[in-house]
Parts: structure tokens; C-alpha cells; sequence
């Protein structure tokens, strides 16, 4: 094998095409095509059968709710195995799994997921926001990890079927939903390592209140740079579940000094990539020009692609643009931020995601200073923020009809 690939590996090295890809940013990227089960498989949504609940669970009232600790009556789930693609979509009572301890998910971590919500609007209709995001971001991230693909419009069909069945669990008012967790796991009995030969599709349901009930609450980061939440070549642009629990313990520490969340940098310079699990946002005043500018960092390969994220660029350039700002997905440092701070150039500062649409960050620990990210005291939230929130939430809600808002059929 060895005395194969070395030849190889020397003939790669010389041909110019091995040095054109090593040098573009490309080289990191594995596209779905290359997983050998990443095909799309068809689903086909039209075979979905329904088996409902006979025990119906009593509803929490909506000012009780917990995020993601209640669940709703029903779930959905798909098999999927090599020799045979998707099975059919069922739709039964929430239910244990029953697994086999030897399957290839418990020991190398064949899990991706997305987090999305239904929400219902003022004639009360179901929506959904934006889903071929979520679906599309699914894909990428199965297909990275060796797992099926499914075809985006059936599955959005089915869980607008699911939303619909459970539509009871949605509060009415503004601010509440039904957070939507589609999971994919590989679920082949084997320790062997290698291309699962099943998985199972299935997707949870929990209602959900405003993240902030009161009114925004800033919060303050922890700039870390012990631990590397994504690289470059890694998988943080991707929603698998093994990026998740490496986070916890330097977000205990980051809490044991006082501090709501990471701010996780990466590399020398510093570069500011995401705040716990949600992208960031910086408005800057250009020292020279005055100019504002929102900026993010830019999708390299080390930035979950949040929908979100995707939704503050746009409306940022839609109605940011014409008041004179400069919208840029672009690279920035913690030196940057703290000296715009200094100078009293950082405007406001905020996450974005599914959960809270954004958050509003207070201050930054770095290097024993605290930089002051625009904020005055006893206020929670800038303008950028307040304004975000409430033209996300107008087309999530559908007091605004928008494209990105998806009716589910009743
Ligand atoms: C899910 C997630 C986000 C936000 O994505 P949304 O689609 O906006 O909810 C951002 N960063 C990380 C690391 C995430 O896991």
C-alpha cells in the first residue's frame, strides 16, 4: 500500500495541477459528491403514514416553557439503508429509540442536525422560515459525514405535515414557536470505521417562548483562544454534533470568570470567527471616512453558514445600504475591535441564530481589558440589533409576506 501511494503522492506533487489546487483556499473543501452514500436518494414523501398519539400530553403554558425541554406528541422519522435508499416517512407517537450499542453513531459520531422553527401568524396559519436553508445545510452537512442525502422539497413536505399535526403546541402570541430539530444518525451495527450502510432521518418538535421575555439582555464574552472551536479543513462549517460538546468545558470556564459565552478567535491574528454557537456581527466607524459598516466574517470553511446570518446580510443591504452603510463579509481581528473601541469607533456588537435571531453583547474580556462594544450603561441593545430583530421576526411572523416565509398547507 505504502510503496503505491509514495510514487503517486511524488507524481502528484510535480504535476501543476497539485500545486494550483494546494494553493487555493479550494483544497480544504470536500465536496458532497466525493461521500460515497452523498447521492440523493429519493424520499418520497407521498408514502408517509401517521400513527397518532392516544395519550394526547397536556399543553405547558406558554409562560412555563423551557427551551428544548418539552416535547410535542408526534415525531418523524426515515430509515434509510444502502441497499435500498429511503424507506417510507412515518409519523408516530415521541418514542425512545431502540439501537444497538455496537451502532457506528455512539462511537464515531455519525450525528448532524439542524435547529429551525414553525411559527404561527396572525389568521393562524403555520409557517416556516425559510426551510430549503436548513434542508440545503443539512445535505451538505450529511454528506460530509459519509451519510445520505435526501431530496430538499419532500423533506420540507414532511415537516410541514409534522408541523401541521402538532400545530396545537405552537402559542399564538409573538415571540413563541415550535422549534423543529431534524436529526440524522448513522445507525449500522458495526466498529468498523466506514461509510454507514443505515441511518435513520428523524425529526423532534419543542415549543419554545421569546429567548429574551423581558426585553434583550446584553451579554458578555469571553475571547478565547486556548480552544479553537473550527479550522481551517475541519468540519465547524458544518452542523455535526461533534462540534458541539468540545465547546462546554471552555464555556464553563468562560462562566466560572463571569462571562455569558466564548468569543472564539482563531490563529495568530486573532481573527473573530463565531460567539458560542451563534455567527457574530460587529458595526464599525471607519477611522478614516466616518463610514459605518456592519461586518461578519466570511463563510472560509470555519463559519457555520447560519440562516440567520444569511437573513441580517440581506436585510442589511437592502435597507442599511441605502442609509449610506458598507455591508462586508470580511475578515476582522480582536486587536481590531479593541482599537475601534479605544476610539470609540465600535458601534454595537451582536450574535445571530435560530434560538434568540440576535443577541446583543455588552463587552468583550480580552487579554485583562474589557472592550465596550457600543453599548451606554443600562441599555441592552443597539440599533442595528433592535431593528434586526424586528424585520426578522415581521417576515418570520408573516405580518410582512415575504418569499422567505413558507406557509404550510392545512
Ligand atoms: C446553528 C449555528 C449558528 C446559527 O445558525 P442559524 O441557521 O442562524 O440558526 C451559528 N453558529 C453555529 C456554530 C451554529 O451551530
Amino acid at each position: 500500500m505504502l510503496r503505491q501511494l509514495i510514487p503517486r503522492a511524488t507524481a502528484y506533487k510535480q504535476s501543476s495541477k497539485f500545486v494550483a489546487a494546494w494553493a487555493s483556499p479550494r483544497f480544504y473543501s470536500i465536496k458532497a459528491e466525493s461521500a460515497s452514500t452523498a447521492q440523493l436518494q429519493e424520499l418520497d414523501a407521498s408514502k408517509l403514514t401517521v400513527t397518532k398519539t392516544t395519550t394526547p400530553r397536556e399543553l405547558v403554558p406558554p409562560s412555563e416553557l423551557v427551551f428544548g425541554r418539552t416535547f410535542t406528541d408526534h415525531m418523524l422519522s426515515i430509515e434509510w439503508t444502502a441497499s435500498e435508499g429511503w424507506h417510507a416517512p412515518r409519523i408516530t407517537p415521541y418514542q425512545n429509540l431502540s439501537l444497538d450499542p455496537a451502532s457506528c453513531v455512539f462511537h464515531y459520531a455519525f450525528e448532524c442536525f439542524e435547529g429551525m422553527k414553525a411559527y404561527k401568524d396572525s389568521k393562524g396559519q403555520v409557517r416556516l422560515f425559510r426551510p430549503d436553508k436548513n434542508m440545503e445545510r443539512m445535505n451538505k452537512s450529511t454528506s460530509r459525514i459519509a451519510l445520505p442525502t435526501f431530496d430538499r422539497a419532500s423533506m420540507i413536505d414532511l415537516l410541514s405535515k409534522f408541523a401541521a399535526l402538532e400545530e396545537r403546541f405552537i402559542p399564538s402570541a409573538k415571540g413563541y414557536s415550535l422549534y423543529l430539530r431534524p436529526t440524522m444518525i448513522g445507525t449500522q451495527r458495526t466498529l468498523g470505521v466506514g461509510p454507514p450502510g443505515s441511518a435513520l432521518l428523524y425529526v423532534i418538535a419543542s415549543p419554545v417562548g421569546p429567548y429574551y421575555p423581558t426585553g434583550f439582555k446584553a451579554v458578555s464574552l469571553e475571547a478565547t483562544d486556548y480552544a479553537v472551536r473550527a479550522w481551517p479543513g475541519g468540519v465547524g462549517d458544518k452542523k455535526l454534533g461533534a462540534n458541539y460538546a468540545p465547546c462546554i468545558v471552555p464555556q464553563m470556564e468562560a462562566a466560572k470568570r463571569g462571562f455569558h459565552q466564548n468569543l472564539w478567535l482563531f490563529g495568530e491574528e486573532e481573527y473573530v470567527t463565531e460567539v458560542g454557537t451563534m455567527n457574530m456581527f460587529v458595526a464599525l466607524k471607519n477611522k478614516e471616512t466616518g463610514q459605518k459598516e456592519l461586518v461578519t466574517a466570511p463563510l472560509d470553511g470555519t463559519i457555520l453558514e447560519g440562516v440567520t446570518r444569511d437573513s441580517v446580510l440581506s436585510l442589511a443591504r437592502e435597507k442599511l445600504i441605502p442609509q449610506g452603510w458598507k455591508i462586508s463579509e470580511r475578515k476582522y481581528t480582536m486587536p481590531e475591535l479593541a482599537e475601534a473601541a479605544s476610539e470609540g469607533r465600535l458601534l454595537e456588537a451582536f450574535g445571530s441564530g435560530t434560538a434568540a435571531v440576535v443577541s446583543p453583547v455588552r463587552n468583550i474580556s480580552y487579554k485583562g481589558q474589557l472592550v465596550e462594544c457600543g453599548l451606554k450603561p443600562g441599555e441592552e441593545a443597539g440599533e442595528i440589533a433592535t431593528s434586526m430583530l424586528r424585520w426578522i421576526e415581521s417576515r418570520q411572523y408573516g405580518d410582512e409576506e415575504h418569499d422567505w416565509s413558507y406557509v404550510v398547507p392545512n
